[in-house]
């Protein structure tokens, strides 16, 4: 019998397998028939510390069986007074209040919405959005308007709204990046707000820039009063290898955003935080300026217990230590692609590893990125390149031996297919 489910970012009409997946543990996942997946991309860059966290995994059963879920609207819990808290100590300094949504994509509707709300209640005619090239914030309307234009959300267009495009500052363009966005930001209507991806655009493909410009971003932004949003629903949680991205250039934007590693990825919750001026233009003694926004399950409290268990992982344990410490078994994997012709641009920052296969076609839809995940499927390992780009991001209790193994995966893979651009 044919499955009813419908998947994400799926052709089904392909054929292609479609494993079930029964269990997990640390760095491993179990399939219904007993294949065991090592995860490389930490289902979808979500799980930090590893699949079935024991702290984590006793947090969401307590809470499941004490509070379980309540209306955010007008009421309150101790799990997101907890978390709210401690989210203002960890991020960078300014940013005092947290709002609660459910995924990557809520909490940057969440960031945009406050922004534009922010001027209109200062009575500003401000709407431009600036962003940056090849960006990626989400699937939803207000979220593919700020990312990258192409075959993802080529028929959803007249649904989406104007953006200004600042080009990715790639080595040697960065100059011309700054340039753009210091021209887009001086004229015209003044802009409402400029929404970055810190250090990696992620489902851009992996593209690294450095702290300097992140911090040179966030500096024009201040000179001409324009919001500064930083999307850490990628970054965020280590990924980078400090706790948020922006830390390595002591940037504090006016919105932050995180989800996905914020449960410890266990769960889904995110959290938006905004600076104490985006919160007073809300706040008044007129209803017509609170922020409206919400969604059934803000704030879960199952969800708040996870992310508290997660927050004390990070201040109990030596993180950073296990991302370190994975970070150089990634590049002594990458050192052992080195010898393979058909890669090029190997490239690291904390616990993301990623190198370009050379492809006549390598654009998303291309057949390398299918044809690299069933390879690399067969042999025990979750992979999902991105078009040419093969990608590592595995959880942080993943060892050498198992890096190892993955990058061994890899190489043969690109390096026993003769023909990847034929069928
Ligand atoms: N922002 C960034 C930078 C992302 O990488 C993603 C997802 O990968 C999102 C937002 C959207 O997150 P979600 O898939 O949880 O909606």
């Amino acid at each position: 019998m044919t499955s009813p489910v419908w998947h994400p970012f799926t052709q089904h009409g392909l054929g292609e397998p479609i494993p079930q997946i029964v269990s997990a543990s640390g760095a491993w996942l179990t399939c219904d028939d007993g294949h065991r997946l090592l995860d490389g991309i930490s289902s979808w860059w979500v799980i930090t510390h590893g699949h079935c966290e024991p702290r984590i995994a006793a947090a969401i059963t307590a809470q499941a069986s004490t509070l379980d879920q309540m209306i955010f609207a007008g009421y309150t819990h101790p799990q997101a007074e907890a978390l709210a808290r401690s989210l203002v100590a960890l991020t960078p300094p300014g940013l005092d209040h947290v709002f609660f949504s459910d995924s990557g994509s809520t909490a940057v509707e969440v960031a945009l919405k406050m922004a534009l709300g922010h001027w209109h209640n200062r009575g500003e005619a401000r709407h431009r959005l600036l962003v940056i090239e090849h960006s990626y914030h989400g699937d939803t309307i207000g979220t593919m308007s700020v990312g990258e234009r192409g075959v993802f959300n080529r028929a959803y267009a007249p649904l989406l709204f104007d953006v200004e495009t600042v080009p990715f500052p790639a080595q040697g363009q960065v100059q011309a990046s700054l340039d753009a966005l210091e021209r887009l930001c001086r004229t015209g209507e003044k802009p409402a707000a400029f929404i970055v991806e810190p250090l990696v655009l992620g489902a851009g493909g992996m593209l690294f820039y450095p702290p300097e410009t992140l911090r040179a971003f966030a500096e024009i932004c201040a000179q001409h009063d324009v919001l500064f949003i930083v999307d850490e629903v990628m970054t965020g949680w280590g990924r980078t290898g400090t706790l948020f991205a922006c830390e390595q250039a002591g940037v504090a934007p006016d919105i932050l955003c995180l989800a996905k590693g914020l449960t410890g990825g266990a769960v889904p919750l995110a959290a938006t935080l905004a600076s104490a001026a985006i919160f007073e233009s809300h706040r008044s003694m007129d209803r017509a300026t609170m922020f409206f926004h919400s969604s059934s399950f803000t704030a879960n409290p199952v969800c708040c217990a996870a992310a508290n268990a997660n927050l004390a992982i990070w201040r109990d344990e030596d993180v950073p230590g296990r991302i370190a410490a994975l970070g150089l078994a990634l590049d002594e994997g990458l050192a052992t692609l080195a010898g393979l012709g058909r890669l090029h641009n190997p490239r690291r920052i904390g616990a993301i590893a990623a190198i370009d296969m050379v492809v006549p076609d390598g654009g998303y839809l291309s057949d390398v990125a299918p044809r690299l995940r069933a390879h690399a499927l067969a042999q025990g390992l979750l992979l999902r390149p991105l078009g040419n780009t093969i990608y590592l991001m595995p959880p942080y209790c993943t060892t050498p031996a198992e890096i190892a193994q993955a990058f061994s995966v890899i190489a043969d893979a690109v390096d026993t297919r003769p023909n990847w651009h034929t069928r």
